[in-house]
């Protein structure tokens, strides 16, 4: 499997939770490198344009909404297979169905404050990295 990079957010209610070192763990434990972080509080116009592929979704005012609510870390994860392997992490989008000990599993309590965001393909991971770090921000160790 090749390396590759993905972008995690921790979103505001794990934030919340004070559990950002606990998912930290999670990804290097599964042998991920944090090469870039970085804690914000979006602005509506970020949030907006990071998720504008839901836009004409029911949902997305509230996305924005609770995305805007509070700090949020982001992240790039760098790894052999790092986009599927979060994603493994983070389990289900709705914490009922995520697979127990997953990062919703444990942390999220609905739909909507699911706790992590993670990349779900390489057009993705290329776009999401972009829109929050310039290349030279990362410190990949090779
Ligand atoms: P993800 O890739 O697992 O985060 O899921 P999606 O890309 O499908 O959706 C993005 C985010 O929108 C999710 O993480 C949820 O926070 C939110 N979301 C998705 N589906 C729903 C829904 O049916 N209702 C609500 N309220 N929020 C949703
Ligand atoms: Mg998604």
């Amino acid at each position: 499997m090749a390396t590759e990079r993905t972008l995690s957010i921790i979103k505001p209610d794990a934030v919340a939770k004070n559990v950002i070192g606990d998912i930290y763990s999670r990804f290097e434990k599964a042998g991920l490198q944090i090469v870039g972080a970085k804690m914000l509080h979006l602005s509506k116009e970020q949030a907006e344009g990071f998720y504008a592929e839901h836009a004409e979704r029911g949902f997305f005012a509230d996305l924005v909404s609770f995305m805007t609510s509070g700090p949020v870390m982001v992240q790039v994860l760098e790894g052999e297979g790092a986009i599927a392997k979060n994603r493994e992490l983070m389990g289900a989008t709705n914490p009922k169905e995520a697979a127990p000990g997953t990062i919703r599993a444990d942390f999220a309590s609905s739909i909507d404050a699911n706790a992590a965001h993670g990349s779900d393909a390489p057009e993705s991971a290329a776009r999401e990295i972009s829109y929050f770090f310039k290349e030279e921000e990362l410190c990949p160790r090779g």
